[in-house]
């Protein structure tokens, strides 16, 4: 799942896996500092440069990408360990990662979330205090970018009203358990 900054997608996918049976949020690693509600290890794998590096050298991503200046990877042995166990796996990752996932497992559901309309999204950006000016602007100049992308993907899903949205992405999943 992907979806500009400000689009709601940790809201949708914290609450997708309580509706859904069998379905675990992949935790991604990523060299960004925590934010001061965040958790190693729960939030983010929290890596130093050094050592995100050598997991790249080391194969040990499925994908990763650098996004709004850090670097953000999904470690294999995380989708793997929870797909032997039956369960599926979302990803919460930006366009240039979805992209290496669905090149590397061409059965993998690839669902774009939007906000209502960019206007909105530079709202919601703005009313979030946790991010400065600068990181601000980056995000917007990434989101239209991001926006851009939709064409990529298997499903698009306006996020205008959380529960609907979540509704929506849960059928999505059921439909694809199915087919
Ligand atoms: P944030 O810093 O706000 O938590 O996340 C910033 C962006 O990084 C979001 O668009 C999110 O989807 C993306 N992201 C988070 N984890 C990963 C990952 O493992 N891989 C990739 N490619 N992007 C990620």
């Amino acid at each position: 799942m992907s979806g500009p900054s400000g689009a709601g997608k940790s809201t949708i996918v914290k609450n997708l896996a309580k509706l859904v049976p069998r379905l675990v949020v992949s935790v991604s690693a990523t060299t960004r500092k925590p934010r001061s509600n965040e958790i190693d290890g729960v939030d983010y794998f929290f890596l130093s440069e050094q050592a995100f590096r050598e997991k790249i050298e080391k194969k040990e991503f499925l994908e990763w990408a650098k996004v709004h200046g850090n670097l953000y990877g999904t470690l294999i042995s995380t989708v793997n360990e929870n797909l032997m166990r039956g369960r599926d796996v979302i990803l919460e990752i930006d366009v240039q990662g979805a992209l290496q996932v669905k090149e590397k497992m061409p059965d993998s559901v690839l669902i774009f979330v939007e906000p209502p309309g960019f206007e909105e999204l530079a709202k919601r950006l703005k009313r979030r205090s946790t991010e400065d000016r600068r990181s601000l602007e980056v995000r917007l100049e990434n989101a239209r970018y991001e926006l851009a992308a939709r064409r990529y993907y298997n499903y698009r899903v306006v996020n205008d009203k959380l529960e609907r949205a979540v509704e929506e992405i849960a059928e999505i999943i059921e439909k694809e358990r199915n087919g």
